[in-house]
Order: structure tokens, then C-alpha cells, then sequence
């Protein structure tokens, strides 16, 4: 199935300059949804992946069906103050200004294996940034699964993991 299609392209959002990649149409239909998620796993499948890591928000619909698809456990990367037990976090640079990301400090362990899943691999700092977050946990990172990539924002350039950093759908 070519998912692009359940792509729209929404321009200026959330603010002028930016071409908002909205999944919402690959959401609302029932096959376009089961392929996205077959394809997003696929090379995963083997690599006994014992958690994934998602990131806040959209990462979460992904990253659920992700963690049942591959008969792991889930975790959230959440944006500060969210979590109510005690966490760990990492900042990091956006465009304009920074953010950060949090994790329960007891929600992976060391040696397990993490999938990050987001929806959007874009400049790659929100990637990178919870690389580290798992990472400081002493957890392995066995790969990133992201649905779309926009290739043109060079956010691959970012991952220096060995592991594969996997995406179902690039845009140019
Ligand atoms: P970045 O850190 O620049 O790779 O941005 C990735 C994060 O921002 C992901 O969590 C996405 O949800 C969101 N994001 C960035 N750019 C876009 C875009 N053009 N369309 C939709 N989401 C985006």
C-alpha cells in the first residue's frame, strides 16, 4: 500500500514556514493503519526488543501499537512535569528555544533493549534527544522506528547509533 497517500500536508502549521505533517487520514482508516504499523515493525520483529520508548504525544499511538505488535513492554518520553514518580530528563535545542523529555527513573533497566518509536523524524534533535534519555539509563537501543522522515531536514545526520534508524514513509 503507498501510505503517502493518507498523508495531508497542512501548510504554516503550527506556525508560518512549517509543513505540518498531519497523520490524522493514515489514522482514521483501518487498513492504512494496520499496514503502517506492519511496516513500521517489520525489522524489529527478530531483535527481541524487551520495551519501546515512545515520545509524547503522537509518538504514543505508534509506539502502543508498536509494543503489542512486538510483545514488549511501553514506556512514555513525556515533556516536563508530567510523570508523577521520580524521573530523569534530558533538554534539548529546538529551533527556536528548547524542550525537554522525561522518563520514569525506574522505567527501563540496564541491558534491556529499547525501540524508540516516534511519528516524524524532522531535524532530529527530539530523536537524539531521547537516545540519550535511554541511553542514561544504561538501557540498549536496538533501533528507531518513525513513520514519516522529511528527508531534507537532515535529521538522520543525528543518529550515530550502529542500530538501524528505520522509516516507513520519506518525504524528499
Ligand atoms: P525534530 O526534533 O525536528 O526531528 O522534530 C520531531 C518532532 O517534532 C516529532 O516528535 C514530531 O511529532 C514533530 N514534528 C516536527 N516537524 C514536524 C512536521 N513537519 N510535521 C509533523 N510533526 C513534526
Amino acid at each position: 500500500m503507498n501510505l503517502g497517500q493518507w498523508i495531508r500536508d497542512v501548510a504554516d502549521f503550527p506556525k508560518p514556514g512549517i509543513g505540518f505533517k498531519d497523520l490524522t487520514p493514515l489514522l482514521g482508516n483501518g487498513a492504512a493503519f494496520a499496514d503502517s504499523l506492519t511496516q513500521l515493525v517489520r525489522p524489529f520483529r527478530d531483535l527481541q526488543v524487551s520495551c519501546v520508548c515512545a515520545i509524547e504525544a503522537r509518538g504514543f499511538i505508534f509506539g502502543a501499537a508498536a509494543a503489542i505488535a512486538l510483545g514488549s513492554g511501553f514506556v512514555p518520553l513525556r515533556k516536563p512535569g508530567k510523570l508523577p514518580a521520580q524521573s530523569i530528563g534530558t533538554d534539548y535545542l529546538l529551533e527556536y528555544g528548547s524542550d525537554r523529555l522525561e522518563m520514569h527513573a525506574d522505567a527501563v533497566s540496564p541491558g534491556q533493549r529499547v525501540l524508540l518509536v516516534d511519528d516524524v523524524l524532522a531535524t532530529g534533535g527530539t530523536l537524539e534527544a531521547a537516545t540519550r534519555l535511554v541511553s542514561m539509563a544504561g538501557a540498549e537501543i536496538v533501533g528507531a522506528a518513525l513513520l514519516i522522515e522529511i528527508a531534507a531536514l537532515g535529521g538522520r545526520a543525528r543518529w550515530r547509533e550502529s542500530a538501524p534508524l528505520h522509516s516507513v514513509i520519506v518525504f524528499d
